[in-house]
């Protein structure tokens, strides 16, 4: 495997970009490796600055569904270059990107679009806010919403109630009103009900978490939020940066059944363009500006090329075939866990429609302290061994890989093999 072109780059880029990346995860240091520099991507391969070709299991973290350089999307975003890349002034595709977003999902009666999902969740936070009239909020301990200051809480002392900032740079005074519970832990969420019961604003919550690793809802546990955001008058947002169009083309709440108040979107939504969006009820999207007197606002937010190569993802993904992939991706794991089990190591592979995660433990898992019992050197010599047949999978135990429709069978059975060869 040559790395020769992608170690000189990372090299250089390490003098002029802070640790040589633009998002942080990229540097490959939870796998003590070295990023690859990618080249070119097409269908469910990517290919090296070093003329290596890999099987793409990480999907850009999500919005890669319909595969990469989807020749529908790439036409449509070559073909809105054409007619300029931003006017400043509403264009169609905004509309009719919204009014598919409504369509597929019943909870979402109108959509502001953003840039990125941390947009969306910092903009749905301050619509909970000015809508309520309270400032605390719910999230799970693990689960991601973006780099939004509020959210970057760690637990302190007293998990479930006591709060710290998650990295220096946030105010201690900036997520003193963000109230943590582990995930799945519905006392908990309760217990912060009960002391704070006229303060909460919103609950957060990932309905199937993929950031600390992929984490599945217990059975119920949705089911409680809800129950509990209605009794106590709270806004149930349900970030469905990852879940929403993937999980089923409804998300994670057709899945599921659940009506959140508020949902967030990413990732796909954009068709690998920078798209965020948030939605959720007319009487609570009304609030926000110009309607309301909720601020927020974007000089790129529906920008014609991103709303091109979103329309043009969700235009394939709503006649896409979601049980046959989720069966596919099904059978792949069943068998990945019985190759890696085989070797004599404790593994479990959870899985759901296109999303998995591989952990090295045998412990049930529930929440993030759980996945932060998982044997990380496993992880690291697995992942290692992969990348090195040219498997390309989330570079972390703490993340999900993300397959999409462009993965065949072909695909799967060059992982299996190559899993086969592992050594620990
Ligand atoms: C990726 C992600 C975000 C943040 O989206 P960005 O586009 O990276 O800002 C928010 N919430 C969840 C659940 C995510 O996975």
């Amino acid at each position: 495997m040559n790395t020769q072109r992608s170690h000189e780059l990372f090299v250089h880029a390490q003098n002029i970009i802070p640790g040589g990346v633009n998002s942080p995860v990229r540097a490959c240091r939870n796998v003590h490796a070295e990023p690859l520099f990618i080249a070119e991507a097409r269908g469910s391969h990517l290919r090296t600055v070093d003329g290596e070709d890999f099987i793409d299991f990480l999907g850009s973290w999500g919005p890669m569904l319909v595969g990469h350089a989807n020749p529908g999307v790439s036409e449509a975003i070559c073909r809105a270059a054409l007619r300029g890349t931003s006017y400043g002034a509403p264009c169609e595709d905004e509309v009719r990107l919204a009014e598919k977003v409504c369509e597929a999902l019943p909870s979402v009666e109108m959509v502001r679009m953003v840039n990125s999902g941390t947009e969306a969740t910092m903009s749905a936070l301050r619509l909970a806010r000015g809508v309520t009239g309270r400032n605390k909020m719910i999230k799970f301990i693990g689960g991601y919403h973006g780099h939004g200051d509020a959210f970057l809480a760690s637990a302190g002392s007293g998990v479930a109630t006591f709060s710290i900032p998650g990295t220096p740079g946030v105010p201690a005074s900036t997520v003193a009103d963000t109230l943590l519970a582990p995930y799945n832990d519905l006392e908990a969420v309760k217990a912060l009900f009960e002391a704070w019961p006229d303060e909460i604003a919103a609950l957060f919550v990932e309905p199937v978490a993929g950031n600390m690793g992929l984490m599945l809802p217990q059975p119920g546990f949705l089911q409680g939020l809800r129950e509990l955001c209605t009794k106590y008058g709270a806004l149930l947002v349900f970030d469905e940066v990852i879940t929403g169009f993937r999980l089923s083309y409804g998300g994670a709440q057709e899945r599921f059944g659940i009506m959140p108040d508020l949902t967030t979107f990413g990732k796909i939504i954009g068709g690998g363009l920078p798209v965020g969006a948030y939605g959720g009820k007319a009487e609570i999207m009304r609030h926000i500006a110009p309607e309301g007197e909720v601020y927020q606002a974007g000089t790129l937010s529906g920008n014609p090329l991103a709303m091109a190569a979103g329309l043009a993802t969700l235009n394939i993904l709503k006649d896409a075939d979601y049980a046959g992939l989720e069966s596919r991706v099904h059978n792949f794991v069943v068998e990945l866990e019985q190759i890696l089990k085989a070797k004599g190591v404790p593994v479990q592979i959870p899985h759901i429609a296109s999303l998995f995660t591989v952990y090295f433990t045998d412990a049930p898992l529930l929440d993030f302290a759980s996945v932060q019992t998982t044997d990380q050197t496993l992880f690291e010599s697995f992942y290692k061994q992969m990348r090195e047949q040219g498997i390309f999978m989330a570079p972390s135990a703490f993340e999900a890989n993300m397959l999409s429709f462009a993965h065949g069978d072909e695909d799967f059975a060059r992982a299996l093999e190559a899993a086969t060869h592992v050594k620990f």
